[in-house]
């Protein structure tokens, strides 16, 4: 146990999480002169920092999204090497969120804190497995941290998705997914399942899936379902954003099948107040028992608890011999839980 206390070199700001020893921010919510950023989501990857920290996959996806916005000189470290900023050694340790997604392990004076910005603990195709690394304060999302959570198998959710392809001909599949991650991921789950037809994409998930395919990662013949006479695509698998879902241009698609794969399909009032007639439950984030898990492995005396439901995580946690609190963090967790959904799953709890 180290003398100093992890809240004493760490703080809450407006601009998000600062560590003054260093002079550096963690994912900061708007823009500062010094950034340590843990993945590419939108609500912890802001552009406009004058300097920006992250893995190579990180800065590749900022400067995808951001063009010139995405920070003005880039130092991109991957796992395994370590900086020091001011008196602070700072380390990423992979997060098994999205492509490029790290934990920022950061070390002052004998005491270590690791921010794990989202993570997940199942297996995934696309990025490196979560690892947990010991550490007096362990700050943990909540994104999924109520006990109705529990995710099932993902490999089980594609084979519903390639039960239900075969058995409309006739209709295009159209699923909703996440551009960074989500849409990545369940593709490489379909290759992983034996499926090597085309998959088509809405333009808005095109520029990431070639980016994830020049970065490594083999998601196989990818078409633009923009253009396609409509006859091509029925039979076929379609991805959107979860917005395209119920726009004009799912319209043009042959009789579309709605599907959506995220972790609020668990949620069965949210999948149908989206008219998704095929929910799958399929998440980047870790559910309720990975997350008590993580804790536990990770054994931090102290535990922060930032975007989502922080109060049954704490409440958890707690009971459970750690000392946690809510880290309250305005401008985290909007990537993937918009106000409605999380009254939704409240409710559902
Ligand atoms: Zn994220
Ligand atoms: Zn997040």
């Amino acid at each position: 146990m180290s003398a100093l206390a992890p809240e004493s070199w760490i703080q809450v700001t407006d601009r998000g999480l600062y560590v003054p020893p260093g002079g550096f921010y963690v994912d900061p919510t708007r823009p500062v002169e010094k950034a340590v950023v843990t993945h590419g989501h939108a609500d912890h990857a802001r552009p406009d920092h004058a300097n920006v920290l992250a893995t190579p996959e990180t800065l590749a996806i900022m400067r995808h999204r951001y063009g010139e916005r995405a920070g003005r000189s880039h130092d991109a470290m991957p796992c395994g090497q370590q900086r020091r900023i001011g008196d602070v050694s700072v380390r990423f340790v992979p997060a098994g969120h999205v492509l490029g997604s790290a934990q920022a392990v950061m070390e002052y004076r004998g005491s270590r804190v690791v921010v794990s910005g989202d993570y997940k603990r199942r297996a995934d195709p696309t990025c490196a497995p979560f690892e947990p690394v010991p550490c007096d304060a362990f700050v943990t999302e909540a994104t999924f941290g109520l006990p109705v959570f529990r995710h099932p198998d993902a490999a089980d959710e594609v084979a519903r998705l390639l039960a239900a392809q075969r058995q409309f001909p006739e209709r295009a599949i159209l699923v909703g997914a996440y551009a960074l991650g989500k849409a990545q991921r369940l593709i490489a789950l379909l290759r992983q399942a034996g499926y090597d037809r085309p998959i088509y994409l809405h333009g808005a998930l095109m520029g990431l899936c070639q980016l994830y395919q020049e970065l490594g990662v083999e998601l196989g013949p990818l078409h633009p379902a923009t253009g396609q006479a409509k006859p091509t695509l029925a039979g076929e698998i379609v991805l959107a954003p979860p917005a395209a879902l119920n726009d004009r241009w799912a319209r043009r698609l042959p009789e579309p099948l709605p599907t959506m794969a995220s972790g609020w399909m668990r949620v069965r009032q949210r999948a149908r107040q989206r008219g998704v007639e095929l929910p799958l439950v399929i998440s980047d984030h870790a559910d309720w028992d990975e997350l008590c898990a993580t804790l536990q492995e990770v054994g931090a005396p102290q535990v922060w608890v930032t975007h989502g439901s922080e109060e049954a995580l704490c409440h958890w946690a707690n009971q459970h011999g750690f000392d946690a609190r809510a880290l309250a963090v305005v401008g985290w967790g909007e990537e993937d839980s918009d106000p409605e959904d999380k009254t939704a799953a409240e409710a559902a709890g």
